[in-house]
Formats: structure tokens, sequence, C-alpha cells
């Protein structure tokens, strides 16, 4: 979808930083999914029906992710596809012509918004073996089942970042058409980098050597609707290079994201004026050194980061702790049967596969880094590089959230940078990230209290997106 381009608002963050846990490992899972339909007998809209006229959403807490107290009783009402008031039992009336859904006894939120998805990827072990036996049916086969699953745990907006920009502009297309279900997709095509690492990446990794070169494809991908700019190995490409691609994004209302990988890739970055890194490093530093962190604090009202802290202890805790979380059922959702039982085969020895080396050294700096980080007072928000070894679509971004909790984040905080802070960040406040009136009426419903144990949020009981319920 594309949004007009207007400038990012400020947002800081007054953090403070508690101490760091590992995730737990007795966070089982049950076989079967949770059961979803509760009371109002007569006009209870199932998933799947399209409602016309008034839907109403009675009795639950709601969480408007502006981030202040959360309203009990409330009242949430919707039509054609947008929130036309939120409230309380007490202050809202529900007309009688209303279809009601009630939310008693559960949380209702914004849909989730996930800022780093790659959905070419199904969570397969083997990068190189998967392009092989799928590049050639992304869209009739990977992408949709990556969008069904997203949507269906609650990511009613998600950004991807890094696929060739004919296949993901088209299973955005396909959402938006409403042929296939799917988030709000926010794409970024291609990454923009030196070089492929390997001739196979070619169509979803372009070489960048030229400022010509730069501003040409900066403005190619602009023309064909891409809504930001990946960038990566910056620290690699000539600086000249690197201000173009940046510049122009820029004048096309484009922002950058970047990988922030290693120091000199965020110097560089930071040089040449990004607006979103990605990651904590793949390098072992110990942390960040102080002339990167005081760069940071200097851009602190306007920079982002998505650290993507799960994915590393997902992959360990799948490798050391639970493997049995593979024979789980759930994430094999939308796939047919061969699909899935490559991805499981492809996973059968995670603890020898290449990338699990860098494990030892990268785990024990993970909340360092992201404490400082959050000390800098730049805004985070929830990414998960779902899709990569070991990150289900649909069961990415509930770790990724409940990670941060244990890394001493405020729940509701949490809470805000899957929602309202990626709306900002994506200048879709508008429309998305927060329950307000005039937003769309993308919405989950939990059991339970996330303010509590953000770890409810893996089995959401209700989907809406754009008041459509689609669980
Ligand atoms: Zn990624």
């Amino acid at each position: 979808m594309r949004i007009d381009r207007t400038p990012i608002g400020i947002v800081s963050l007054a953090l403070t930083l508690a101490a760091c846990t590992p995730p737990d490992p007795a966070a089982t899972r049950d076989a079967q999914p949770a059961e979803t339909v509760t009371a109002a007998p007569a006009e209870q809209a199932a998933p799947g029906t399209a409602t016309s006229g008034v839907l109403a959403l009675v009795g639950g807490r709601t969480l408007d992710g502006f981030g202040g107290p959360p309203l009990e009783n409330s009242v949430i009402l919707i039509e054609d596809g947008r929130i036309t008031a939120v409230g309380t039992e007490d202050n809202t009336e529900v007309p009688a012509s209303a279809t009601r859904i009630s939310t008693d006894g559960m949380t209702v939120m914004p849909g989730l918004i996930d800022m780093h998805v790659h959905m070419m990827l199904l969570g397969h072990g083997d990068y190189r073996r998967w392009d092989e036996l799928y590049a050639d049916r992304m869209n009739e086969l990977v992408m949709p089942i990556a969008a069904d699953q997203l949507l269906w745990s609650g990511v009613t907006s998600a950004r991807d970042l890094g696929a060739n920009p004919d296949e993901i502009l088209e299973v955005r297309r396909q959402i938006e058409a409403g042929e296939i279900p799917g988030p709000r997709l926010f794409v970024s095509g291609p990454f923009l980098q030196v070089a492929p690492y390997e001739d196979y990446e070619a169509p979803y990794r372009w070489g960048i050597t030229s400022e010509l070169q730069a501003r040409q494809t900066v403005q190619q991908l602009a023309r064909r609707g891409i809504d930001t700019i990946k960038l990566i190995d910056q620290d690699q490409m000539d600086e000249g290079v690197v201000a173009a691609i940046v510049e122009t994004a820029h004048a096309e209302g484009l922002p950058v994201v970047a990988h922030g990988h290693r120091m000199e890739e965020i110097r560089v970055g930071l040089r040449h004026g990004v607006d979103n890194f990605e990651h904590t490093g793949l390098g072992t530093a110990p942390g960040y050194p102080e002339d990167v962190l005081e760069l940071l604090r200097e851009r602190n009202s306007s920079l982002y980061w998505t650290p993507t802290v799960s994915p590393l202890l997902t992959m360990q805790y799948t490798g050391e702790i639970f493997p049995e979380r593979l024979d789980d059922p759930r994430w094999r959702q939308g796939m047919p049967d061969a699909l899935a039982d490559e991805i499981r085969s492809s996973l059968a020895r995670i603890t020898q596969l290449p990338y699990y080396a860098l494990f030892p050294s990268r785990i024990p700096k993970l909340a360092t880094k992201f404490a400082q980080l959050r000390d800098t007072g730049v805004t985070l928000m929830i990414g998960t590089d779902s899709g990569i070894p070991t990150m289900f679509h649909n069961d990415s971004t509930w770790r990724e959230m409940a990670l941060w909790v244990e890394l001493g984040v405020p729940a509701m905080q949490v809470i805000q940078a899957a929602t309202l802070w990626p709306a900002r960040f994506l200048r879709a406040e508008g429309d998305i990230g927060v329950l307000a009136e005039g937003r769309y009426a993308d919405i989950i419903a939990v059991r339970g209290d996330p303010l509590a144990d953000m770890r409810v949020l893996e089995n959401i009981d209700m989907v809406f997106k754009g008041g459509a319920r689609v669980r």
C-alpha cells in the first residue's frame, strides 16, 4: 500500500533497563489451535464472513495503542472496514441492528505490525536448497503461505525487507485485491548492496556500483511502488554511491532501511542519513562503542531501530532446548505436506548448520547491545526476520515481543513497538497502529492479559482486518 509521505514524527522513549533472562524453556505449546468462538448466540460473525452494517466488539479490555490506561468493558464499533467509535459499555451505545461479538475475558488490541519479515522464506534451514526447490514458485506457492500465516497470527501489517520486486509487488497486489488473505504489506523489493553474495541471489540482491546506477535504480523502484529502500553492507560501498542511494530515496519520499551489523556499517549509514537500522550485529564486539552511541543519541528524535533479537534465541531454543517444536503441526499451516516435510528435514540438525557456529559468540552480547540501543533513545520497533531458519511466520512476532519483556521493556511499550511506532514510521498512523475513530478495523482479541504475560499472544482468539474477521 502506498501512503503519503510526510515527515516522521518524533518519538522519544525514556525506557529503563532491567535484568535480562533467557527465554523460558517451559513455554510449551498445545497441539490444537485455541478455541475461538464465544458468546453472542444470535448474530455471531464467524471467521471468513463479511459483515455488512455495524459490527460491535463488546465487553473486553481494550488497549488502544496510545499507551494510556486500558478501557475496561470496552465497545468498538466498526462500519465499512473502519472504526467508528471506541468507548465503554457505559458511554457508547451499540446500535440494535449491529452484529455483536463478545470479547469478554479478552484483551482487544490493534493488529500487530511486524517490521521485518521475509515472505520468500518459510523457515527452511538451507537458503541455497530452498532457492533451487522453490525460487520459481514464489507467487503460486510460497508467498501466499507466508501471507496467510502472518495474518492468522495477528500480524495485520508487515514490512518485507528483501525480495524480488516482481514477486513481492505481485503478492501485495493480490492481497490488496482480496485474492488471497494476508497483511497490509510495505515492501523494499531488493537488497541494494555491492554485489550479490551468490549468483542465485541476483534477482533480489542487486549490486550497485556507481552513483548513476544508484540514482536510476532507486527512481525505478520508486516508480514501481516500492515503499522503502533496503541498503546493506554500505560500509563496503563507495560512499558516493551510498549518498546517491539515500539522497535519491529521500527525494522520492522513500525512507532508507539499512543493516546495522558492523560498527562501520552503522557509522556510514548515519553519515548519510539512514532512517532505520536493522539487527544488533553479526559482529562479536562486546557492545556498541561510545562514538556510535553518541551519534545515535544525537539522532534519537528521528532514528528508528529494529533489533530483531529473537531469531538467534529461537534457533538455539529449537536446536538445543526443545527440538519437539519442529513436530508441532501448527507451523505447517497452509503448507502442502511435501513442502512442510522438506522444511522439517532441513532443520533436522540445526546445531550443525553453518550459521550456528556464530551463536556462542553472539548470544551473550544480545542483552547488552539491546540495552545500549534503548538507552540512546532511538525508537525501537518489533521485527523478527520471520521466514529465516526456524522462524515460522505464524510463530515469530509474539516471540520477539515476549523476549523484549524479558529484556526489561514494559509490556505496554512492547505493544506500542508493534503497533503505534511502526505505523508512525510507515507514515500510516491515520490508518493503522491504534484503535481510534477513522482507523482501519485491524484488530486482534486474545484471551488473557498480555500486559501480565506477553506469551498469551501465541494463541490469539480473533483477528480482524479492515473489519473482516479472518480468525
Ligand atoms: Zn531480514
